[in-house]
């Protein structure tokens, strides 16, 4: 009988196989027909440490042992004390206040909806959304309203609101991103928010961009008072080599979003940081001034003992140490690839990516089903946006599955 599940981004008509998991440990997963693939992009960028880790799934054990889920509006418990205590000491000191809830995208619907209580409550009628194009933010009609228009979004396009959107500042048109900034920042009707990924755009190609440039676009934001929304969902948790792409930069968001690596990816979470003033606008004897967000499942229990456990990682792991050891691992095996069909090679931390010279250039390319079959067939999990191919694993990965993922890219080029 055929499968009644509905995945995800799969095209069900193309009848491609989908594999029936059975177990995962570190970098690998383990199949029901007994083969081991490589978890290269670990698991849709959520698996830091690796897949299975000890002490995250030994503290969610311990924690379905004690309380599940209960209501968060207006009651407690002790992981998500303990879990907000811990996010607020190890994040920025501004940012002093956590909210919670469940994805990346409603970690972005928060941001967004946190950006416009602030302004609302003080009165003053600032709503539009400063953008910048190729961004993913999630799939929720806030977040891809905020996101880059196209191909994943197209049918749903009446629903997305409006949106300023700034040229990605790709080298050489850097200071066309900034005077674009400028410019909306000093528009008659100002901006509430600037949202972006911070380094890099993850589902829009994994494109790169400099630290100095995302300091100058907080600094206009801040000369004009437009809040910042850094969406770490996934940058954070040392994917592009520091704990947030942020201190590369050595800037501070007003909101920050944060997922995916929050449970080290062993179990759904996210946080929404914000600072003193945001809290303080919505902070009030005025019932009509609360934030009006929730959602049933708000601070998990067992999510955040999951997620406590992979702050005591952070603490007490040499987690950073780790990723600049899988950077410079990537590095040598990424320069080694010869081809003349690469197109623009490039590494962030634990993040490597390259274009392979094909008639179309985008996440539709032919290539893109051709490359995803021909790394199925040599049990890898690489799954090229287009014709971008990257690869992020879990921090855990050895030095014999790096060299199967990079060979067998260096063999698609050749081949394919
Ligand atoms: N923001 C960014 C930068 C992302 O990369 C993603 C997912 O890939 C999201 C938001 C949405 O997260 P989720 O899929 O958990 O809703």
């Amino acid at each position: 009988m055929s499968s009644p599940v509905w995945h995800p981004f799969t095209q069900h008509g193309l009848g491609e196989p989908i594999p029936l998991v059975t177990g995962a440990e570190g970098a690998a997963l383990y199949t029901e027909d007994g083969r081991r693939i490589v978890d290269a992009i670990s698991s849709w960028w959520v698996t830091t440490h690796g897949h299975g880790n000890k002490r995250i799934m030994a503290a969610i054990a311990e924690q379905a042992g004690k309380l599940d889920q209960i209501i968060f509006a207006g009651w407690t418990h002790e992981p998500a004390e303990t879990l907000a205590r811990g996010l607020v000491e190890i994040m920025p000191p501004a940012l002093a206040h956590v909210f919670f809830s469940d994805s990346g995208s409603t970690s972005v619907e928060v941001a967004l909806k946190m950006a416009l209580g602030f302004w609302a409550n003080r009165g003053e009628a600032r709503h539009r959304i400063i953008v910048m194009e190729g961004s993913y933010h999630g799939d929720t009609i806030g977040a891809m309203s905020v996101g880059q228009r196209g191909v994943f979004n197209r049918p749903y396009a009446p629903l997305l609101f409006d949106v300023a959107t700034l040229p990605f500042p790709a080298a050489g048109r850097e200071q066309e991103t900034l005077d674009a900034l400028e410019a909306l920042c000093h528009a008659p009707d100002a901006p509430a928010a600037f949202i972006v990924e911070p380094l890099i755009l993850g589902a829009g190609g994994m494109l790169i961009y400099p630290p100095r440039l995302l300091a100058e676009m907080r600094a206009i934001c801040a000369r004009h008072g437009v809040l910042f929304i850094a969406d770490e969902v996934m940058t954070g948790w040392g994917r592009t080599g520091t704990l947030l792409a942020c201190e590369q930069a050595e800037i501070v968001p007003d909101i920050l979003c944060l997922s995916k690596g929050l449970t080290g990816g062993a179990i759904p979470l996210a946080v929404t940081l914000a600072t003193r003033e945001i809290f303080a606008a919505h902070y009030s004897d005025d019932r009509t001034k609360q934030f009006f967000h929730s959602s049933s499942y708000t601070a998990n229990p067992i999510a955040c003992a999951a997620a406590n456990a992979n702050l005591a990682i952070w603490r007490e792991e040499p987690v950073l140490d780790r990723v600049a050891a899988l950077g410079r691992r990537q590095a040598e095996r990424l320069a080694r690839l010869q081809s003349p069909r690469i197109r623009n090679r490039r590494q962030i931390g634990t993040i490597t990516a390259l274009e392979i010279a094909d008639e179309e250039s985008s996440y539709m390319s032919a290539l893109g089903p051709r490359l995803l079959a021909f790394f199925r067939e040599r049990d890898l999990l690489l799954r090229p946006l287009g014709n971008t191919v990257y690869v992020m694993p879990p921090y855990c990965i050895d030095d014999a599955d790096l060299d199967a993922i990079y060979g067998s890219i260096g063999e698609a080029l050749d081949t394919l």
